[in-house]
């Protein structure tokens, strides 16, 4: 009945189909997540190789959870559009129908294939609108390495991170003047009155907003996140010897937080090295802080002093990618940008279209971004069992043309082989 009362209150969409059978996710009045045992979960397949790659995921997601349960629990798939696909069934230059965003708003979880980039039109970008409309401010990035998996260091295993990167502000508010404009005029004459400081006249301005609201926040998920799965470290991330009042201002609220709302858990560096001689006390999770430029040294020379990691926009752009690369790639990479009781989850390539239809690129990242989902659902069994049939299959040699082409004496599989293989790896 509850289930039924719950389905009554939904929208009526003109072209999203909700499934017969399933529950929409709420949130309590605690703030906590509930997930009903059929949630139902909106998807966009993506362009490009999109429906190549969804298709193979979706598999592994229903067989792992099917396999993990024994039907007492499933994903009931509902599709939304975006992209390409959008146009096509909205209109032209639909790229990011207002009811796709109703839905999301409406079922709190998604996940999502790559979507082209429009050339020109109203919409910068579909990824970065998504977050923005929805106030999707951890972009959640966890990077390991998989047995296997050819990479440029000597020991690529020694990094496990996962990076909370702030989605919503620095560099990429979109507040910049171009060169020779009126508001660059007026923004330097401001610059000039304000500081006494005189900007060059054909200088393009943008603006870098941080803020203790935003950086609180992220740091709040960073740390609630490493609490929860007993991670060991939290890093700041910033470039505060230079940038004191955006950067610096990060590194300090950060710590302030820290300790207003988990003392008891966490300690600081600081406090480690004053009162413990160096050593985390057993139980506590540690609290510090590095400047982005030494972060990715200590990432390539000291990796396993490194945990979960919280920055702010740019640096987590940068730094995620770097640390991608160093376990071999953005193959393998997933993603997800969490808000207040919602996520969007998604592969972190893009649409590589010339491989459209092939059945032939990797689907790793997307079914990666499954797993996270999962683990945010709380679904935290049927998350690992993927985790491992993947380690499995790779450690197999079982791999699509990317890493085949790396790895000698592999197994060359399509798109759909490799998730059939992650299929036959389930634990039963
Ligand atoms: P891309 O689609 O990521 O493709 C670049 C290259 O990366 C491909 O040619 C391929 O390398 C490799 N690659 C990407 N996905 C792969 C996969 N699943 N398996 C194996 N190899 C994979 O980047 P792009 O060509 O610059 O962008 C194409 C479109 O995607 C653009 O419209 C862009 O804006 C958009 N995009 C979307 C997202 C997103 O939705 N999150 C992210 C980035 C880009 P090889 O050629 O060496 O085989």
């Amino acid at each position: 009945m509850r289930g039924f009362a719950r389905r009554k209150t939904l929208p009526d969409y003109k072209h999203i189909r909700v499934p017969d059978q399933g529950e929409a996710l709420s949130v309590a009045a605690d703030g906590s997540l509930q997930v009903p045992d059929k949630p139902i979960i909106p998807f966009i397949e993506g362009d490009g190789t999109g429906p190549d790659i969804w298709k193979a995921a979706v598999g592994v997601f229903d067989a792992a959870v099917e396999q993990t349960y024994g039907g007492e629990r499933r994903l009931q798939w509902m599709e939304v559009f975006a992209g390409e696909k959008a146009n096509g069934v909205y209109g032209p230059d639909t790229w990011l129908p207002e009811e796709t965003n109703q839905a999301i708003r409406d079922f709190r979880v998604a996940i999502k294939g790559p979507l082209t980039t429009p050339v020109g039109g109203g919409i910068r970008s579909i990824n970065v609108a998504l977050r923005q409309i929805h106030d999707l401010y951890s972009c959640v990035r966890p990077v390991r390495w998989f047995q296997g998996v050819p990479a440029p260091v000597k020991e690529p295993g020694l990094l496990d991170i996962v990076l909370f990167r702030e989605n919503t502000e620095d560099v990429y508010s979109g507040l910049e003047f171009s060169e020779g404009s009126d508001d660059a005029r007026k923004i330097i004459g401001l610059v000039e009155e304000l500081t006494g400081r005189k900007l060059r006249p054909d200088s393009g301005v943008g603006i870098k907003p941080v803020s203790r609201t935003a950086t609180r926040r992220l740091v709040r998920a960073a740390l609630r996140y490493a609490l929860e799965k007993n991670r060991k470290s939290v890093t700041l991330v910033h470039k505060g010897n230079i940038q004191k009042f955006t950067e610096g201002a990060f590194r300090d609220w950060g710590y302030e937080l820290a300790v207003e709302e988990f003392r008891d858990q966490v300690i600081t560096e600081q406090e480690m090295w004053d009162k413990h001689d160096g050593k985390c006390p057993q139980g506590k999770l540690l609290v510090q802080d590095r400047i982005a430029d030494a972060m990715f040294q200590q990432l390539l020379l000291r990796p396993d002093e490194y945990d979960v990691i919280a920055t702010t926009n740019l640096n987590g752009d940068y730094l995620s990618d770097a640390a991608a690369a160093q376990v071999g790639g953005l193959g393998l990479a997933p993603g997800a940008n969490i808000g207040d009781g919602i996520a969007v989850f998604e592969a972190t390539h893009g649409t590589a279209p010339k491989y459209a239809g092939q059945d032939k690129v990797n689907p790793g990242s997307v079914i990666l971004s499954g797993v996270l989902m999962l683990e945010y659902l709380g679904w935290d069994e049927a998350a690992r069992n993927i985790t491992v049939a993947i380690e499995k299959t790779i450690g197999d040699g079982d791999v699509t043309y990317d890493l085949h082409r790396q790895m000698k004496g592999a197994t060359l599989k399509s798109c759909s082989g490799f998730a059939g293989a992650i299929i036959d790896n389930l634990a039963t």
